[in-house]
Formats: structure tokens, sequence, C-alpha cells
């Protein structure tokens, strides 16, 4: 498993930055007021935007990159964008789109999901997915998958073709064989670049994350949807699942709120259940997308501990980007074909 790549390009790296936020519904002083939160961190919107993707959180210093490589990112979130984009136009579902956002991020080896996705302790490759509709809150799931190309097509197919939401490890693996999915020898996944990653976090006794992808739509029908696949953290255990298959924590979708994906440290989404704690604060308190996303994404996972970002986007095409990290990788694109891609929280408009 060889390459005469270089012996180590581009991490990228999660970093703490503080939330911002003095005193909100989490972590803030005991006995304080439960105020609605003025105005988070994060806490802006885009809107008329039909489908956003995302490439994971943590930031690319400027300047870090050659021109070659920031060219590659760009290019994979924006042909992540036109895949699912084309298929709206054409009157395909948000669920159409975000599966098809998603395999193109797989099958790019620049992000860490398919192609491309770090290595555990073991040396191997671990994926994690899932892929929820807002419409009737169907959902599947599969985690620790070790031979399949594309992850979230076997949620999907899981969601569709089982009478189950999430399928885990060799039966996953088997369940999409006996579908017809395509099936992938571990070394499809390998890439120098994740080698070294897992090398110097071995040396380092550290466990390491960044490049998970994500996407989220709406469709003419203003249905949502949302899809996140991950190979999850460099150097994690083996066995080990984080939030990107947990419905609810990494991924989320509902007609009446939101769809959500999530990134960042996947134990502290578990256990915020950031993804649906997104939706429930705005179906219960009417908050607009982007003071629920601040909140969960900007109070209270920083409260537990861990950054990270998610994209939310609800379903008259309002989308909020917050995240706790550095930047977020992520690119969108609005009603009328416009894509902006952005990797140090700037905007490149595409076209
Ligand atoms: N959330 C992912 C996980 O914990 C990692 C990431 O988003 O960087 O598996």
């Amino acid at each position: 498993m060889s390459s005469s790549l270089p012996s180590r390009g581009i991490r990228v790296v999660v970093t703490a930055v503080a939330a911002g936020v003095a005193v909100g519904l989490f972590g803030g002083a005991a006995g304080a007021a439960p105020a609605a939160p003025a105005a988070p961190a994060g806490g802006s919107v885009i809107r008329d935007v039909v489908l956003a993707v995302h490439g994971g959180a943590g930031s690319i210093p400027r300047g870090s990159l050659s021109a070659e490589r920031e060219a590659a990112y760009r290019d994979g979130l924006t042909r992540a964008l036109r895949a699912g984009y084309g298929l709206l136009q054409d009157g395909a579902s948000s669920l159409d789109a975000v599966e098809a956002a998603v395999r193109v991020l797989e099958d790019d080896p620049n992000f860490n999901a398919g192609k491309g996705a770090v290595f555990n302790t073991d040396g191997e490759h671990e994926l994690d997915a899932s892929i929820m509709n807002g419409a009737d809150l169907r959902s599947g799931a599969v985690a620790g998958v070790h031979n399949t190309k594309n992850p979230i097509s076997l949620a999907r197919m899981v969601m569709e073709r089982s009478r189950h939401v999430m399928m885990a490890g060799r039966g996953a693996d088997v369940f999409a064989l006996q579908n017809g999915v395509p099936y992938t020898t571990q070394d499809y996944f390998f890439t120098q670049r994740r080698w070294d990653a897992l090398i110097d976090a071995k040396e380092n006794a550290k466990v390491d994350s960044g490049g998970t992808v994500g996407a989220v739509a709406v469709d003419r029908g203003r249905g949502v949807a949302a899809a996140t696949s991950t190979g999850g953290l460099t150097n994690k255990l083996v066995g080990r699942v984080g939030d990107s298959p947990v419905v609810g924590a990494g991924t989320y979708a509902n007609n009446r709120t939101v769809a959500v994906s999530c990134t960042g440290t996947g134990e502290v989404f578990i256990r915020g259940v950031a993804a649906h704690d997104i939706s429930a604060i705005m179906e219960y308190t009417r908050a607009p997308v982007q003071r629920a996303a601040a909140t969960v994404v900007n109070e209270k996972i920083p409260a537990l501990g861990a950054t990270g970002g998610v994209i939310a986007l609800d379903p008259r095409g309002n989308l909020a980007t917050p995240h706790s990290t550095a930047g977020l990788i992520n690119g969108y694109v609005t009603r009328d074909g416009r894509i902006v891609t952005r990797l140090y929280n700037d905007e490149t408009p595409i076209g």
C-alpha cells in the first residue's frame, strides 16, 4: 500500500474556539433567565438555498494549500452541488439530491468518507453513514462498514429495502452484496495522506478528526432531507461509532422544521443529540434555523466539551452554517443556480 505521494498532505485540524456567547441556554450562569440568545456567533442566515454540502469542521489555514489542492477542494464541493442541483432541477426529491451530492464527496479522495477515509487503530477503514427523509421521518444508517464503496447509498437501501433503520459491520456489508451495491476491497479507500495521519496520530497518542461530508436539501415540494458520511476519527478504536450514522445526533430531517448534517467530535454530538435538538428548538420555540443551530453548536456542544459545526436548511431555503471550530468547509447552491464554496470562512461564487 505504498505510494509515491508526498509523505504529508494538508490536515484539517479541529481547533477549539471560544463560543462567544457569555450566557445562554447551556453553560450560562446558574439562575440566569433562559433568554432568547442574542445573535450568537455563527447566527447568520443565507436565503434561497436549495442544497448545501459540507466537508468537515476544522480549518485550512489560508495560504497553506497549493493552488491545485485548493482547486481540488472547491471542485469536489462544486461537483457535489451540481450533481444534487441537477436532480432538483429535474424535479427529483431532496432525498435523491443529498444522496447524489454525498456520493460525489465519498468518491473524492480529499474528503474523509468513502475513498480517502481515515484509518482506525488497526489500519483499517470503518465507514459510517446515515440519511433521513423529512416528509415521513424515514431514515437509514450503516456503521462500521468495510467493503461498501458508497456507504450513503447503502444507508438509503437499509431505509428502503429492509425493515430496519441501522445496520452495522459484517451484516451491513452482506446486505450490500445481496442488494447489488458495489463491493470493494479495503485498499480502494487508501490514501497516503490518511496513512501518514495515522502514523502521526499513533506517535502522538491522539485521535484526529476532519473531512466528514454531509448534505442538506429542499425540493420543489418543500420536502427536506439530510445525509452524512464519514470514516470517523483517525486512530479511533476498532468498532468505535461516531455521531454520523446516529439519526438525531449527526443527521436529522423533518419537514416541519429543518434538515441537519453535523461534523465534529462525534461522542459529544451523540451525548448532545445535536441534530435533533436543533429541530426540537425550532419546533417547540419557533426559533429560526440560525438561532436554533447556533444555540446547539455555539453553546450546548462547547459546554459539553467539544467543537464542531453543522449545515442546517429549513423548508423555506434558509441555511445556517454555525461552527465552533475555526472553519467549516462547505458550499451551497441557491434556487437560481448560484454556487458558493467556502474553505476559509470566505465566499467564492463559482457561477
Ligand atoms: N463526527 C465525526 C465522527 O465523530 C467526525 C467529524 O465530523 O470530523 O465520527
